[in-house]
């Protein structure tokens, strides 16, 4: 893409230079190369070449880098604020970690906990999972089109897009994208990131049908194990929710995320408010659409889970039939790349389709030789799953800080 222009970064982390010791730790797990100083004295982050990702922020062994957006004030005074209904999207990997804040053991499932909490705090639920279903419907849906289009000859009926089709759900790598690949943006997925559909999901039809509240009375909060979804929310281009009330009648900005919470961000505001997370009683808010979702929705936080589910969904549609087995189990575990092949008969057709699939966690060493193949036009593959982060979100800049992780 000539003349592509990466877009302004909202400045997510900072490096507290009174902090740091130059040590070169966040060198070491910064993906981007954004990191700047030399060895024994304070480091900076260069914003045109930061992806948000919070890598540094976790493994510093020192506490330097900071998260510098912080909505939890914010989003405490719209929760007191009576006129207002805040939803909350929250992210599969943070119901695995937030128990940490609370002492619970790292890895603790607490959904209903956190759906108690959430509950006595004020908020509104609608799962990430299940906007993650819709994700992968259109993921799988959009690479079908693409497989029939390019493998199978089928006349296209609108413009796809070439082949392989990236994922798109990982902001950090999208911005990577933007800033060292640009001539392969036109590979990545056009859906949406699960939050962003939810946010415009709960600002539309939430709005209208589930809450009865208008537009403005609306205030949308993304829970995420992220920091680069900071990021993302602020992007401009996430305008549908507005689209949509400026077409009925409705002028206005109505931004379709409002706020980002990290899990780091939501266990001090679940303080601040003196919830007693570990004893809050659980709730499951069974009589809510939107926390209904499927095991593919789940497998989002992981690394290969977008992929495995997205697979799930192509083999499907193109086959008419469930898998016997439903798993593709060479794209779990956490090796940097992984590789999976599933023939299958084309229903429509007869003939036999071969989808050839890789999933890559960790944007220097392990996407980015996948990413020269690709530019290369040497890749073997029609789809691609990239996340930024180590072993996928559970592993996210937002997650709580172990002092032992920057130590491997
Ligand atoms: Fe955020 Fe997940 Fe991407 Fe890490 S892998 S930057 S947590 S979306």
């Amino acid at each position: 893409m000539k003349g592509f222009q990466a877009r302004e970064l909202v400045r997510v982390i900072e490096i507290d230079r009174k902090i740091c010791k130059g040590c070169d730790f966040c060198k070491a797990f910064c993906p981007a190369e954004a990191i700047d100083g030399k060895y024994g004295t304070a480091h900076t982050i260069d914003k045109t070449r930061c992806v948000a990702c919070g890598q540094c922020l976790v493994h510093c062994p020192f506490g330097a880098p900071r998260d510098m957006v912080d909505g939890v004030d914010k989003v405490i005074e719209k929760l007191e604020t009576k006129q207002l209904t805040v939803v909350g999207t929250i992210a599969p990997a943070v119901r695995v970690a937030i128990g940490e804040e609370f002492g619970m053991e790292p890895g603790s499932l607490v959904t209903a906990k956190l759906y108690g909490a959430l509950k006595q705090a004020g908020f509104k639920i609608l799962d990430t999972n299940f906007t993650a279903d819709q994700t992968i419907l259109e993921e799988g849906l959009e690479l079908i089109g693409k497989i029939r289009h390019y493998a199978l000859g089928e006349p296209a009926g609108q413009p796809v897009g070439p082949l392989p089709q990236f994922t798109s759900c990982c902001p950090a790598w999208i911005r990577y994208a933007e800033l060292y690949y640009p001539e392969l943006i036109p590979h990545l997925s056009s859906v949406k990131s699960p939050m962003m559909i939810a946010g415009a999901l709960a600002k539309t039809y939430g709005a209208k049908e589930v809450w009865q509240v208008q537009p403005e009375e609306l205030f949308m909060v993304g829970i995420m194990p992220c920091t680069a979804k900071k990021f993302e929310a602020s992007r401009p281009e996430f305008t549908s929710a507005a689209a949509y009330w400026n077409r009925h009648g409705k002028a206005g900005r109505y931004p379709d995320v409002d706020a980002v919470l990290t899990t780091r961000d939501l266990a001090r505001l679940f303080k601040k408010l003196s919830i007693d997370f570990a004893n809050v009683p659980e709730f499951t808010d069974q009589d809510n659409p939107f926390v209904q979702y499927s095991g593919a929705g789940v497998l989002f936080g992981n690394t290969g889970g977008v992929m495995e589910a997205a697979l799930r969904t192509a083999y499907f549609v193109i086959t008419g039939g469930e898998l016997a087995v439903p798993e593709f189990k060479q794209v779990r575990g956490l090796a940097g790349v992984k590789e999976a092949g599933a023939t299958m008969k084309d229903a429509k057709t007869g003939r036999d389709v071969t989808l050839k699939v890789a999933v890559a966690h960790g944007l220097k060493e392990n996407a980015k030789p996948l990413l020269e193949q690709v530019r290369a036009g040497r890749s073997p593959y029609h789809f691609i799953e990239i996340m930024n982060c180590p072993g996928g979100c559970v592993n996210g800049g937002g997650q709580p800080v172990n002092p032992m992780d920057s130590l491997w």
